[in-house]
């Protein structure tokens, strides 16, 4: 494992105020670069010596990418990427018509990590797997092993799906929250503005090994679009992780569901840290929809999801928990198995 030396390489600092000048500055020194916001990820590598970016580019003097607006679309909100999740939390607008997503952000981490994380890092945060996070050269890395899948690997943490070289996890809880709502992330560049959706953002290693994510070393994320297509839906939000403070998610889910007297009319499903991206469930979709919310019917969802699942030596405890998770996100309810 790396030496933590606790002091981080040199580097030019810059503190852009607009979006233009922080793009700029991307465009000039590129793939140098390193755009920083609340800094929980970024930090870490910094003091490990593990990333050694010549230049940080701090965003928070960027007040453009602060704050949560309501937009034209009805019931839809507008959320800069530097607003922190604490502010996500506790918006009003956010609790009373996504719910879903104020109820993800406010079980990440700590009040502290909460108070400071933005929601941009979040979506945008690197694995936490330790093999590549000690500076092991694995794949990822740019060697050409994984050190978490060998036979002596400890890959508790790590995943059952869309593995390809790496079985890394994306470790986001308001990624999911995200992608169930059929959020909308805008991403601005030296070609101008593009939006895609939130499921988009997400890449496996099979695109590109060396991120998690679309972002070119020369774009920003700068907001997030939650259309109000799903305002006020039935949602649920399950995180199972070791400690019920500080810790990452082992697995997580993210629904939100019409329901018409106990019809289901249209549902979106994502489970998060089982793959190098958030999951989207689209087969249990398909399966669920026009269906009475059943115990049967649940447990047929939960068999469902875990189809082409490929779990690693010490993961395998994922695959009834992610069933579980399927199972109540359907039923609305936690703790009945
Ligand atoms: C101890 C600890 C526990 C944690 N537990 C959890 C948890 O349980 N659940 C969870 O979801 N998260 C967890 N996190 C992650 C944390 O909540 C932050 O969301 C995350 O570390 C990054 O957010 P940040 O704002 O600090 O971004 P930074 O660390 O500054 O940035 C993260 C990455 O995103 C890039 N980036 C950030 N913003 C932008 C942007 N607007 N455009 C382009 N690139 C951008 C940066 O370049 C960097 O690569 C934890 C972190 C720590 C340190
Ligand atoms: S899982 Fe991915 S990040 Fe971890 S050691 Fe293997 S290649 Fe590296």
């Amino acid at each position: 494992m790396a030496v933590i030396r606790d002091t981080m390489a040199e580097f030019d600092l810059f503190q852009p105020a607009s979006i233009d000048d922080a793009l700029a500055l991307k465009r000039r020194y590129g793939k140098t670069s390193w755009a920083l916001a609340g800094g929980l990820d970024s930090l870490d590598w910094f003091k490990d010596r593990i990333k050694r970016p010549e230049v940080v580019i701090d965003l928070s003097a960027v007040e453009s990418m602060r704050g949560i607006r309501e937009t034209d679309d009805a019931d839809g909100v507008e959320i800069g990427a530097m607003t922190t999740l604490t502010e996500v939390a506790e918006h009003a607008g956010i609790l009373s018509r996504f719910g879903l997503l104020a109820d993800a952000a406010s079980k990440v981490a700590t009040p502290q990590i909460r108070n400071q994380g933005t929601i941009g890092g979040n979506v945008t945060q690197d694995t936490r797997c330790w093999y590549y996070r000690g500076g092991w050269p694995c794949y990822r890395a740019g060697g050409n092993i994984c050190y978490a899948d060998t036979p002596t690997a400890i890959n508790r943490e790590h995943a059952l799906f869309e593995s390809n070289r790496c079985v890394a996890v994306n470790p986001s809880d308001t990624a999911p929250a995200l992608v169930a709502l059929d959020a909308k992330f805008v991403i601005m560049g030296g070609g101008g503005e593009k939006v895609v959706d939130a499921e988009d953002y997400f890449i496996t290693p099979a695109k590109d090994i060396t991120r998690m994510t679309i972002l070119e070393p020369g774009e920003l994320l700068t907001s997030i679009r939650i259309p109000g297509t799903w305002a006020g839906a039935r949602f649920y939000f399950e995180k199972v992780r070791d400690r019920q403070a500080w810790d990452f998610p082992l697995v997580n889910i993210a629904s939100a569901m019409k329901v018409s007297g106990n019809t289901i009319e249209d549902i979106r499903l994502v489970v998060n840290a089982v793959g190098p991206r958030p999951l989207r469930l689209t087969d249990v979709e398909r399966q669920l929809k026009g269906q009475s919310v059943t115990e049967e019917v649940g447990q047929a969802a939960g068999e469902l999801a875990l189809l082409g699942a490929r779990p690693l030596q010490h993961n395998a405890y994922k695959i009834p928990l992610m069933r579980n998770l399927v199972k109540r996100a359907i039923r609305g309810t936690g703790a009945r198995a």
